[in-house]
């Protein structure tokens, strides 16, 4: 089997044990490929070669820096089929859906890039024949960890801007997605980037991600995951007091009003809610249905995620895929149980969808409440739990009862009581009358309850890995 080395300082290099780990196809669980196993010596190599950088990137002018950077969404195209491959082959992302993922990267990036051009500075009246000012500066090296769940996608828009910004990178992707890393690294590497600009270390987040995650010469963390890792990272980070920019769980919750378009609410939902295997931060984790809409809900609903097709995601026909490893399955069968052990109702899926590969059936479980365990934590795959209100008082203080605040979704023809919604919920984003959806312009995440720290996206995304230095200067006669 091939082994894949890691790119550290412009050269490609084994660990520096020599020990490499197997990455897994989870649709046929076969190997694919060898990977460096990257540890706390690997980790000290790349920070260093990311701090020796760091002079000549961060004081380069910002136009040259974007124009060097804007090259970037011009070799995710170009490498946009062999992108695909790994994501079909190591992800189990279903082909037609990692093509999309590909085009969105390279959007992400052109727009990332063209944004950066705008970052400015401030000047402030203070006191008199004294001028003062801010400066945008970046922030120092970053440690960039990543998802395994949109592996591309998050590669892309977590690299893109902090390096746009100067500061370099230590890419750390999920040990399941090391090949994509790899593969993302030979892309970055046609940049032409100065040397120690952009790294990439593999290895378990254990030892390489603890020992990035403490390191002192790290100035700045930029995650994705669930709340528990994004804690200890911040608890190793306290240490040299970096700055965290994270984005973490969410158990979003999709109201559905009595006066809703109940065929749409129930449509939409569905067909949306399977999508990437609902292995998404902001897949809904509850709906909430008013109880005069309820069954009729669970009926469109239901009838809708029996359509999915399930199967090799390599088939342009294929809908839903595998789930990205074996644990996580696991963990999504160990819901389906508690929720049938809890008393709540299998309306369909809920059973292994072959007997090789990571595949679960699309399932729905009606008739949950508000304290069952499946309607507390979040699933991170394709179950979804339908819960029942009774009024707008109620399904408000449902909703906000959750250690996480990032996504909601509320149907209702009365746009007053909308408005209310999107006041009263405790959450980074509301979208009314449609499921969540994406546009490169948009921001995501935020600083709600647990769900994260620091926005991402736009003009607030890139600002977030600046500092704004104040510079005083006195010119009095
Ligand atoms: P983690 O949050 O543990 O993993 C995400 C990344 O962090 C991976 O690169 C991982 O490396 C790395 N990592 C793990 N432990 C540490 C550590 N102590 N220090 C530094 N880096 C570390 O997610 P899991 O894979 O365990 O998924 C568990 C749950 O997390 C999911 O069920 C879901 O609920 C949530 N999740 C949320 C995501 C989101 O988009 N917000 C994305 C992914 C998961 P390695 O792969 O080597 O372990």
């Amino acid at each position: 089997m091939k082994s894949y080395k890691m790119f550290i300082g412009g050269t490609w290099v084994d660990a520096v044990s020599g020990k490499t780990f197997p990455t897994v196809n989870p649709a046929t669980e076969e190997e694919i490929g060898q990977a460096a196993l990257g540890g706390p010596e690997d980790v000290d190599k790349a920070v260093k070669a990311a701090n020796d950088a760091l002079p000549g990137w961060s004081r380069m002018v910002q136009s040259e820096r974007s124009r060097i950077m804007s090259r970037m969404g011009a070799a995710i195209r170009k490498y946009a089929e062999e992108f695909v491959d790994l994501e079909v082959r190591e992800h189990g992302t279903p082909i037609m859906m990692a093509k999309g993922f590909a085009a969105a990267g390279a959007d992400n990036a052109d727009y990332t890039m063209a944004l950066s051009r705008a970052l400015m500075g401030q000047v402030f009246p203070s006191l008199a024949y004294v001028k003062s000012y801010l400066q945008r500066v970046p922030i120092g090296v970053c440690a960039v960890i990543t998802p395994w769940n949109v592996p591309l996608m998050m590669m892309i828009d977590m690299v893109a801007a902090p390096l746009v910004t100067g500061n370099p990178v230590v890419l750390k992707p999920a040990s399941v997605n090391s090949l994509l890393g790899v593969k993302f690294a030979e892309m970055m590497e046609t940049l032409g980037l100065p040397p120690g600009v952009f790294n990439l270390v593999t290895g378990p987040g254990g030892s390489a991600g603890v020992a990035l995650a403490a390191h002192p010469g790290v100035d700045l963390i930029r995650f994705t995951g669930s709340s528990e890792t994004g804690k200890e990272i911040m608890r190793a980070a306290a240490a040299t007091t970096k700055k965290v920019i994270m984005e973490l769980g969410g158990n979003n919750p999709v109201i559905v009003c009595e006066d809703a378009d109940v065929v749409a609410a129930a449509t939409q939902q569905a067909q949306r809610h399977f999508g990437n295997t609902a292995q998404n931060c902001s897949t809904p984790g509850r709906y909430y249905v008013h109880e005069k809409l309820y069954d009729r809900f669970v009926d469109i609903f239901a009838e809708q995620v029996k359509k999915i097709v399930v199967g090799d995601p390599a088939d342009e026909k294929t809908a839903m895929g595998p789930m990205a490893n074996k644990q996580q399955m696991k963990k999504v069968e160990y819901y389906i149980e508690s929720a049938i052990k809890e008393g709540a109702r299998i309306v369909c899926g809920g059973k292994r969808a072959a007997e090789k590969g990571y595949f679960l059936q699309p399932t729905v479980i009606a008739d949950v409440t508000h304290d069952m365990t499946v309607a507390r934590e979040e699933i991170f795959g394709p179950a979804a739990a339908i819960l029942k209100f009774s009024s707008e008082e109620e399904v408000i203080r449902l909703a906000n009862d959750s250690e996480y605040g990032l996504v909601a979704g509320v149907w209702t023809k009365d746009m007053a009581k909308a408005l209310r919604f999107t006041e009263e919920l405790r959450v980074d984003s509301v979208y009314i009358n449609m499921p969540r959806t994406m546009a490169t312009e948009m921001t995501w995440g935020g600083n709600v309850k647990e769900s994260g720290v620091g926005k991402s996206g736009n003009m607030c995304g890139l600002e977030e890995f600046t500092d704004l230095k104040m510079v005083c200067i006195n010119y009095a006669p």
